[in-house]
């Protein structure tokens, strides 16, 4: 993995290069790469052995031009005040590439998780939801999970906050249990946006994706779910790593028996059916048809993407491409669907969970799916026409395109005030 790039930086690059394709003055676009508000706080939790210790967490509030705040929490040592601010703002164009009624934000604690007890983890969630209740609610701020958060967390926010508000208000908080007011379909959905997004990819290109070989980078909620859905669709996965290291095998492996493994060890690696274990970052640069890459952001840099042998990148996980690396890869015609399009699904069935959450009646799975089904297949729609309009070499520049103008249209729409 490379350090050579701060993420809000390449936020901002994002933005610059769809810019030049927009009629949008200068003045709008400078507000369009700014949060509007950044939280920075202190949380002290006593820990098991009754010492206490301070934790830094933030909350980006990217955009609100569009609707409430929205977008995940995560609990990773990586985090940082500028990677809170980035991940807030692709949060802010992949709702507005969805077309989803909502802003962007982003929150974090610079903690690794598995240091921590149960209890100890829940004493800092709730200590953090107790920071966030002034800034969030189901019309202002709604967190959901990330990195090494999940349903657990979400459950104990929700609680937090209905206890301090004393009021029932699921629809503040989304990715929560089933039996918490949360959606069906919602842990599956980045995954399967990652491959419904991929299999328009390949449609548009006219390439077959029965047979098509993938490797899976992360084999975390993302990635084993894009794995085990991508191979329902007839493609063969074979490769998938994860922070311990990777496996492959040129005839494919069944990625639900790869999970399965992986529970039980905490690892791909060693799994029986690998031929070879070989690093992350091989799984990077295999010869494959398809690549996905689902762990952190800045995975493949512009060394790495000059040996990257992929025709199309489906982008799970959030940033995983430099700018460099991104412009290595238009000059290879790699077509990569950017992460705001690719990884959508997790944040466009947590609206669908906000509005069961609102109407207080809970959807089907089969209706979950078919409805995200629509939504990302408009998007990658909304994509290409504008990728085919402007002549574009890169399908995140069209991309961003399409969102920048959307949140500027609701910004202008609405007028600026005081
Ligand atoms: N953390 C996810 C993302 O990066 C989901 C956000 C949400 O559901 O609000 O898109």
């Amino acid at each position: 993995m490379s350090d050579e790039a701060n993420p809000f930086e390449s936020l901002q690059s994002q933005i610059d290069e769809a810019a030049a394709y927009l009629d949008i003055g200068d003045d709008v676009i400078e507000r369009l790469k700014h949060p509007e508000r950044v939280l920075e706080t202190n949380l002290t939790i006593e820990r098991d052995d009754g010492e206490l210790e301070r934790f830094k967490a933030f909350r980006s509030q990217f955009n609100g031009d569009r609707g409430p705040y929205k977008g995940g929490i995560r609990y990773h040592p990586g985090v940082s005040r500028d990677e809170v601010k980035a991940l807030s703002g692709w949060m802010t164009y992949k709702t507005a590439i969805v077309d989803i009624p909502l802003g962007g934000g982003k929150g974090g604690i610079i903690i690794d998780p598995a240091e921590y007890s149960e209890s100890e983890l829940e004493r800092l969630t709730r200590a953090f939801a107790k920071e966030l209740r002034p800034m969030i609610g189901e019309d202002r701020d709604v967190p959901a999970p990330d990195v090494n958060t999940g349903q657990r967390e979400m459950n104990w926010i929700k609680d937090t906050y209905e206890t301090l508000e004393n009021t029932t208000e699921p629809g503040v908080i989304t990715g929560k249990a089933l039996d918490s007011g949360g959606s069906e379909g919602r842990v599956e959905a980045t995954g399967r946006s990652t491959v419904i997004a991929a299999r328009e990819a390949f449609d548009y290109l006219d390439k077959d994706l029965e047979g098509a070989t993938v490797a899976v980078q992360g084999y975390g909620n993302a990635g084993w779910i894009a794995a085990k859905l991508i191979d329902e669709m007839g493609a063969t996965v074979v490769a998938a790593s994860d922070s311990s290291g990777g496996i492959y095998n040129p005839d494919g492996f069944d990625p639900v028996a790869v999970k399965d493994h992986k529970n039980e060890t905490g690892s791909v690696v060693g799994y029986a059916e690998s031929d070879e274990e070989i690093t992350n970052e091989d799984v990077l640069t295999l010869d494959v048809d398809l690549l996905i890459p689902a762990a952190l952001e800045n995975a493949i840099d512009a060394d790495l993407a000059e040996d990257v042998k992929a025709d199309v990148i489906s982008e799970a996980a959030n940033g995983p491409l430099t700018p460099a690396a991104d412009e290595v890869l238009e000059d290879k015609d790699v077509f990569v669907i950017p992460d705001i399009l690719a990884n959508a699904g997790g944040v466009t069935v947590s609206y669908f969970e906000w509005v069961q959450n609102r109407q207080r009646f809970s959807w089907s799975e089969e209706r979950v799916n078919e409805e995200l089904e629509g939504v990302i297949v408009d998007a990658f729609d909304a994509l290409v026409e504008t990728y085919e309009e402007h002549d574009l070499d890169n399908p995140r520049t069209a991309t961003y395109v399409v969102a920048i103008q959307r949140v500027a249209d609701a910004f202008e729409e609405a007028g600026s005030w005081p």
